[in-house]
């Protein structure tokens, strides 16, 4: 019995029923209407028993005359009352858990998954899927000739830019200073490159209104994938392989790494070899 009612206590307290405010009152008359009718029941039962032993000080018809009237609208006063206040604070608890969990996996700047948010759903996803890790050219520069604010819009106009590029079936991070990550399931590496190489090409071709004239900045990107089994730390090290090729073969450009890491030079640039 205990259980059972432990069982529904905690049914009670789940989670989706204090998805809002309004949820919360409206499951508030409910519960209080279950705890009425029980509070009402048990009260009927000790006025019988108090009977049943002679121990009842007065007529048992007056009794149960005055346990209908006063106990059902009490105990549904004070059960919603009840529900409520706790209902209320629970759902301010689950809001602000369901913030800080958002918070804890976005970077702040950009607006885009971060490093551990990246890393997490990598792992857990085990479908067919690449990486591409996009890093900034010579943005040190930007930084030095145009300030640092200049330098953190480059870097939200790049995440927005890789965010509509890479819109489905992909997730885009920013996972170190300059430095992004995508990753595609169920998406053909051909598609994939091909995609790489548009938002290559998108961000080479906007214009950063800044000094005189504005200014372009260029990405390169490393871009492997993902064996069956393999963790991030792996393919990572084979897409970064690829982004160092890219860069030391020119930047501005994305290059391609094969499953063995040997085989990712300037010669399989994405752009040449794959779309
Ligand atoms: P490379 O083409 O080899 O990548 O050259 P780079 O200049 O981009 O690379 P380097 O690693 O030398 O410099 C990266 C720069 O990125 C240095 C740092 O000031 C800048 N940076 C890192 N994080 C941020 C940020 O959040 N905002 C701004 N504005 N700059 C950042
Ligand atoms: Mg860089
Ligand atoms: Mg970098």
């Amino acid at each position: 019995m205990v259980s059972v009612i432990r069982r529904w206590i905690v049914d009670q307290l789940m989670f989706g029923e204090f998805a809002s405010y309004r949820d919360v009152c409206r499951k508030s008359v409910w519960v209080a209407l279950k705890v009425s009718l029980v509070a009402y029941g048990l009260n009927l039962c000790a006025h019988f028993l108090l009977h049943g032993f002679d121990l009842l000080p007065y007529g048992l018809g007056s009794a149960l005359i005055i346990a209908t009237v006063l106990t059902p609208p009490i105990t549904f006063v004070v059960s919603v009352a009840a529900y409520i206040a706790v209902g209320f604070a629970i759902h301010d608890l689950g809001v602000s858990r369901a913030e800080f969990e958002k918070l804890s996996r976005t970077d702040m700047l950009s607006g885009l998954a971060n490093r551990r948010a990246f890393l997490e759903q990598f792992d857990r996803c085990d479908r067919d899927k690449a990486m591409l890790v996009i890093d900034l050219d010579r943005f040190k520069s930007v930084n030095d000739t145009y300030g640092h604010m200049t330098g953190d819009e480059v870097i939200v106009k790049v995440a927005q830019m890789l965010a509509k590029v890479f819109s489905e079936r992909c997730l885009c991070a920013r996972i170190g200073g300059e430095e992004f990550a995508v990753f595609c399931w169920d998406m053909p590496l051909a598609e994939f490159a091909a995609l790489g190489e548009v938002a290559r090409l998108r961000i080479a071709g906007m214009r950063i209104e800044a000094g005189e004239g504005g200014f372009s900045v260029t990405v390169s990107g490393g871009l492997a994938r993902a064996l069956p089994e393999e963790q991030f730390g792996e393919v990572f090290s084979r897409a970064d392989k690829a982004l160092y090729a890219a860069k030391s073969g020119g930047r501005n450009r994305i290059v391609l790494c094969h499953e063995t890491s040997d085989d990712c030079d300037s010669r399989t640039e994405v752009g040449r070899k794959v779309a």
